[in-house]
């Protein structure tokens, strides 16, 4: 079963393997998914028929909103003395479809100066909209960027992520982009067909990773239930040697993987 959407613009904090203690903002429409991919992984559960904006889609909650929204909750945690370590723009979809996105990470970085200096301002995005020239301004006055990449290979791709963009455009905007994080989900169905895991798929991906060279890599597995329920998360020993092959390359990586909970939950699905 999909976890819930948001339903607000700000969410958390949440306790990130990745992240570390994060305020998550929302600026995708209440109570629907919007994302212009598929992936078999998601915790949101398949993207059904809202891939992008259409006339019958609630209303995108506008730059004001969102920067009004993380005003209040930044005078909040400082009031509570909370402790955090990053503002994180995600939400359930692609934060950087919002039309008027580029505006909305001004007002961030203008609220976060003022009012938490020392919080980090990052970027969740599955990376198919970094060549788009007002998102690629965007993306570069984050503090960090953790931009998705899970395969080299179309073919993959399409199975894992259910979208037939050009991994060559993709790749050519990450390399362009600076202090890129580049996150890899890997998983596999058991059957060969969603699995991102075998030789062949690993090694176009480094080819990927090669052609952007990141400035550190995530390697991760599911830790929540995804769309498609045949998926498995990949053992550590696999995880540890894809990340091993990159730091080959001197590029750091990190190696996510399934907690102990994430196990029990799957374990007692039906
Ligand atoms: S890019 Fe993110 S929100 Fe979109 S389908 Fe994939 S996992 Fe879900």
């Amino acid at each position: 079963m999909a976890i819930p959407l948001q339903q607000h613009i700000m969410y958390g904090p949440v306790r990130s393997r990745r992240l570390g203690r994060s305020l998550g903002i929302n600026v995708l429409p209440v109570g629907i998914k919007v994302c212009n991919m598929n992936c078999a992984y998601c915790q949101y559960g398949w993207t059904r028929g809202q891939r992008l904006s259409g006339a019958r889609m609630k209303p995108w909650p506008s730059p004001a909103q969102v920067s009004a929204a993380v005003a209040a909750r930044l005078r909040l945690a400082a009031r509570d003395d909370e402790s955090l370590d990053r503002l994180t723009v995600a939400g359930h979809g692609e934060p950087t479809l919002h039309p008027e996105f580029e505006e909305i990470v001004d007002r961030l970085v203008e609220v976060r100066d003022r009012l938490a200096p020392d919080l980090r301002l990052s970027v969740l995005s599955n990376s198919t909209t970094a060549a788009w020239p007002s998102v690629r301004r965007a993306l570069g006055k984050f503090d960090e960027r953790y931009m998705k990449l899970d395969a080299g290979d179309p073919i993959t791709y399409a199975h894992i992520n259910g979208l037939g963009n050009s991994i060559v455009t993709i790749v050519d905007a990450l390399r362009d982009l600076p202090q890129v994080v580049v996150q890899a989900m890997f998983v596999s169905d058991g059957k060969g067909r969603v699995d991102n895991t075998t030789e062949g798929a690993i090694n176009e991906w480094l080819g990927a990773i090669d052609a952007i060279q990141p400035s550190r890599v995530q390697v991760y597995t599911i830790d929540r239930p995804p769309a498609l329920q045949d998926l498995r998360a990949v053992p550590m020993r696999r995880l540890r040697e894809i990340a091993e092959r990159v730091r080959v390359r001197e590029i750091p990586a990190d190696v996510f993987t399934s907690t102990p909970d994430a196990r029990k939950r799957r374990a007692s699905l039906p």
